[in-house]
């Protein structure tokens, strides 16, 4: 298998979001996105007790684009103007299509915050094509064992969310050619992925360290973003544990403009988004 090289090393800068801060390697002012992957947030992991949710987003629409959550441990509850409510355990995945609009409301459930405990997750923003933006919203909660389990040997393994892995299928509907899959590196393993031709490949690691054939080593908090000049990527683990969620993507290619939580094609959608929100056209929520 030939290899991809390395287009953009991207390193998580660190965001202040309400109380605390994220780390967001993508987008950057040099990398307006990873078509079709537009934005990438590491949240946590965090302390939270009574009292404390760091997390505590409250309700606030988005249009456009899917908001994915990939919860690594903790507990959410997700509330939204569709009427879904759902409950995020440690390994579980919410993919939401937000199109023509949703509000939601996302924080650490009650119960957790009563017994107190670490929460850390990755919010990732998936672009939709224009004929999509639209669509009416939807909301896929996936638990973690409905993820392919592919054993990689020497105790990698790899599971798939989305779109496929030597033949295995993940559970996740996307509306463009998607391949999102949780990797888990021991030290000393090495990981051949194939990476279909045509797509864009980022792969984001969330601690550890992970060398390139090429030598070069990158820590935690570090997103690869690779040419497409190869078949695929390989990865060997150099810390004791490293995670990664890889992500590739057939790009959408159209122009992006967004503002706030809408993510559209141009400034008059934009403007039109404000307004539909406003006039009540995403629906009403209100916490109680
Ligand atoms: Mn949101």
């Amino acid at each position: 298998m030939t290899t991809r090289s390395i287009a953009n090393v991207l390193p998580a800068h660190a965001l202040k979001m309400g109380p605390t801060e994220v780390h967001q390697p993508f987008p950057t002012q040099k990398v307006e996105q990873v078509d079709p992957f537009l934005l990438l947030h590491h949240f946590g992991p965090w302390e939270v007790s009574r009292g404390y949710d760091p997390l505590n987003v409250g309700p606030h629409p988005h249009r456009g684009f899917e908001p994915v959550t990939f919860l690594y441990s903790g507990n959410i509850r997700h509330r939204d103007s569709r009427n879904n409510t759902g409950y995020l355990n440690a390994g579980d995945v919410q993919w939401m299509t937000a199109g023509m609009g949703i509000i939601h409301s996302e924080r650490a459930s009650k119960d957790f915050l009563e017994q107190g405990g670490t929460i850390e997750g990755i919010q990732l923003w998936v672009n939709l094509a224009p004929e999509h933006k639209m669509v009416q919203p939807r909301y896929q909660d996936m638990q973690q064992e409905t993820f392919p389990l592919v054993e990689l040997g020497n105790g990698a393994t790899l599971r798939v969310v989305a779109g496929e892995f030597a033949g295995q299928k993940g559970p996740a509907k996307t509306y463009s050619a998607i391949n999102a899959w949780q990797l888990e590196l021991p030290a000393g393993a090495t990981v051949d992925l194939p990476v279909p031709s045509g797509h864009n490949f980022v792969a984001y690691l969330l601690d550890g360290e992970a060398a390139l054939p090429s030598g070069f080593s990158y820590q935690g908090r570090t997103a690869l973003n690779f040419k497409d000049d190869g078949e695929g990527i390989s990865l060997t683990g150099k810390a004791e544990h490293t995670r990664a969620l890889l992500l590739s993507g057939a790009p959408i290619g159209a122009p992006v403009a967004q503002q706030g939580p809408f993510v559209m094609n141009n400034q008059t959608e934009i403007l039109q988004a404000m307004r539909d929100y406003q006039m009540g056209k995403m629906g009403f929520y209100t916490e109680y």
